[in-house]
């Protein structure tokens, strides 16, 4: 049995990770559950499925937590922490073994790093964390000898197209891209797309940060990035490969000219128990794939606009130069997708903040950092950005 310890319990990554403990539970058990601020949730969680500790980042809704359960159920034996420190303290629990990383943004690496220092295996989702901190997270996970069990769709995809090949067989990695609901869009027609198109992602139900990043490609940008971490390799032998249907996951080139990909339903159930099954396979959970469905009858593949997707280049530009700058362009990118989210400046905002953010950015010369060095550039840069959006 695994125990889990779930980091974002209450999102979108959270809630299926918890959908596949509830339907497997001789095989799951989640011991730690965490949130950003949504209660009422975290609170039907705890009571479904028992945890010992939880944490919520927003210290006064902890409260409000704690004084609800206290209320109602006094006999439960949970724990209730917050703010970082609490992430911490449920991403180290003791009886958890494994951590599934499902907090949105770079709030996520600290908890995580934790949880690789105490020896814990890792289910990540949080992509952040490998962009903003790859450099520091692979050789901990190295000398921890803790697994890192990729839970983004595409590096899941590619990991299992991996396994039992040889690392130096790999030649290059296809990622593949939806392309989001703004595929074929000229640089013109994107300048007034509302936040409530941007969340209409033709084939993905996620999170609200993840769903904008699909719609600008940062999404993409973000994951070549961490293909680069997981899978060893420079990004400039990722390509990105825009496939409407979202029916290749991913693939991968062999030496040989094999091309081996992964296929199903744009579902992240299946990842998740990949990760959380991983080296053996869980029972199906979804409806069989059916390769006669008119979804699979027509795949597609195209090149990304960057011309007009400009962010995907900057993050290739990001992934080359290494140091902080993927941290400082991940940071500037989330202040600027939080500002979209709240209405507060238009979508083409956001890749010009980013930019400048990135571009303003003095690298210093020191080429070892440390965790809090790349906290540091983060804070920064996203401070950077509100103040440039006047927010
Ligand atoms: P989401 O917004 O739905 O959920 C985020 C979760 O993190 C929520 O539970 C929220 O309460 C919690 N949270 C936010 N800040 C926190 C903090 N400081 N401490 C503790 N909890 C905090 O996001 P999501 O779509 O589930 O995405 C989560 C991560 O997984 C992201 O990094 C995303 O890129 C990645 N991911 C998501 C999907 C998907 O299908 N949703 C697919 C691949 C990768
Ligand atoms: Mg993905």
């Amino acid at each position: 049995m695994r125990v889990l310890s779930v980091l974002g319990s209450t999102g979108s990554i959270g809630t299926q990770t918890l959908e596949v403990v509830r339907q497997n539970p001789s095989d799951f058990k989640a011991a730690a559950l965490t949130c950003g601020s949504n209660i009422d949730l975290l609170y039907e969680q705890i009571l479904e499925f028992n945890p010992s500790a939880v944490s919520v980042f927003d210290e006064k809704k902890a409260y409000e937590l704690k004084k609800r359960l206290c209320a109602e159920h006094p006999e439960l034996p949970v724990e209730v922490y917050y703010g970082q420190e609490g992430d911490v303290i449920c991403a180290t629990l003791p009886e958890a073994d494994t951590v599934l990383g499902a907090i949105v943004g770079v709030a996520g690496l600290k908890p995580v790093y934790e949880a690789i220092l105490a020896g814990k295996d890792i289910a990540l989702a949080n992509k952040e964390t490998l962009v903003a901190g790859g450099d520091i997270v692979m050789p901990l996970v190295k000398e921890k000898g803790v697994e890192l069990l990729p839970v983004d769709s595409e590096h899941c995809a590619i990991w299992q197209c991996l396994w039992g090949e040889k690392k130096e067989n790999l030649d290059r990695i296809l990622i593949t891209a939806s392309g989001g609901p703004f595929r074929g869009f000229t640089r013109e027609q994107l300048a007034d797309v509302t936040c409530e198109k941007a969340l209409n992602h033709p084939t993905w139900k996620m999170g609200g940060k993840i769903t904008i990043d699909s719609s600008t490609m940062m999404n993409k940008g973000l994951e070549v990035i961490e293909a680069s971490h997981l899978f060893g390799v420079d990004v400039d032998r990722v390509d990105v490969v825009v496939h409407p249907q979202s029916v290749i996951h991913s693939m991968i080139r062999l030496r040989d000219g094999s091309v081996l990909g992964q296929m199903g339903k744009p579902s992240m159930i299946l990842p998740i128990m990949v990760a959380l099954y991983y080296p053996d396979r869980g029972p199906r959970l979804l409806e069989e794939f059916d390769p006669f469905d008119p979804k699979c009858c027509n795949l597609t593949f195209e090149r990304c606009d960057t011309s007009v997707f400009g962010l995907l280049d900057l993050a290739y530009d990001a992934g080359r130069k290494k140091g902080l700058l993927p941290a400082v362009m991940n940071a500037a990118n989330e202040a600027a997708v939080g500002a979209f989210l709240d209405g507060k400046i238009g979508f083409l905002d956001i890749e010009k903040t980013v930019r400048k953010v990135y571009e303003d950015y003095e690298p210093s010369n020191v080429l070892k950092f440390n965790l809090d060095d790349v906290l540091g550039a983060s804070d920064e840069a996203f401070a950077k950005a509100k103040e440039m959006l006047k927010i």
